[in-house]
């Protein structure tokens, strides 16, 4: 088993969990691009949006409810975040196991918040 985040689920691999229940796991990103930034991961290893099956539509939800609960608990669910699940290569994806990552509150430096740019212009 080579999978990061397989390895993070069966305790192999050390990190910062902050939610688990059946269906997924959420930990702190370890190169976070913002004060919150953390990965909601399936339990079970799906490589990406593309292997999902109509049987997973539920276990979607859940990853996004997680991830509301968690930007409470973080205190930014006023203020606003981001839910991004990057999908492929050209989807800027580079571990291979399905996660939501959830980015708020301050951005670290060097970041542009690129997606909020076609707004900034008045
Ligand atoms: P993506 O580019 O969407 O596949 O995101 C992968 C994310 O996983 C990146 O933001 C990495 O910083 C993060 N990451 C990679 N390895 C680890 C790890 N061992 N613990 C926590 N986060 C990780
Ligand atoms: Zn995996």
């Amino acid at each position: 088993m080579s999978c990061i985040f397989c390895k993070i689920i069966s305790g192999e691999s050390p990190a910062k969990i902050l939610h688990r229940d059946d269906l997924v796991t959420a930990f702190r990103d370890n190169h976070p691009i913002a004060s919150t930034h953390i990965l909601i991961i399936t339990n079970r290893h799906i490589d990406s949006v593309n292997e999902l099956e109509p049987e997973d539509e539920s276990l979607v939800g859940h990853m996004v409810l997680v991830a509301k609960g968690l930007a409470e608990q973080e205190g930014i669910a006023d203020g606003g975040y981001r839910l991004i699940i990057n999908t492929g290569v050209h989807g800027g994806q580079t571990i291979f196991h399905l996660h939501l990552h959830l980015i708020g509150g301050r951005l670290a430096r060097g970041i542009v918040p690129v997606l909020a740019r076609g707004f900034a212009v008045k």
